[in-house]
């Protein structure tokens, strides 16, 4: 009886309607203003990848040991590098990293001995080409250029 009545009153209907329309109150709204003001995005958020670099004399901090390639599932890191002769230690010479194929795990962040490589909270990606989503290492040392937005 109860079932029917609730049937016949449409309350499965006016319960859904109330929590609906109890979420449009301006309290819950949120609107961000992007891409004139960033968004806070979580703290634990991965984002760009950045190679990172020595701040006392500019020199990077991968020793090109190629972990973090062989550590992503989708292998799409490529790091190159060549043997000193004088200090008998491999130097890094070219790193690239396809943005467009990661999933942002952090398993080449995690697999890093020397954490010079970082999945930053940078989330703007976008690029024009595909071939712009291939960052090579100055792109990952010093960011990528920032996109020219009309407002
Ligand atoms: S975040 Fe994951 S998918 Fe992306 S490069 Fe690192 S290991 Fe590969
Ligand atoms: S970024 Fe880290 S894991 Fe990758 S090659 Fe450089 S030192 Fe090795």
């Amino acid at each position: 009886m109860r079932k029917l009545l609730r049937t016949i009153f449409l309350i499965d209907l006016i319960e859904g309607l109330w929590v609906t329309f109890h979420y449009q109150r301006p309290k819950y709204m949120c609107t961000d203003q992007y891409p004139t003001e960033r968004p806070k995005v979580a703290e634990r958020y991965r984002g760009a990848p950045r190679l990172n670099i020595n701040p006392e004399n500019g020199e990077t901090l991968c020793i090109a040991c190629n972990l973090c390639a062989l550590a992503c599932p989708e292998k799409l890191i490529v790091v190159g590098s060549e043997r000193n002769e004088k200090t008998r230690r491999k130097e890094l010479t070219t790193f690239t990293y396809d943005i467009s194929r990661c999933m942002f795990c952090g398993l080449c962040e995690d697999a890093c001995p020397v954490d010079a490589l970082e999945l930053t909270q940078d989330f703007e990606l976008a690029s024009y080409t595909r071939e712009g989503a291939i960052w090579d290492r100055q792109m990952l040392e010093e960011g990528p250029k920032p996109t020219k937005y009309k407002y």
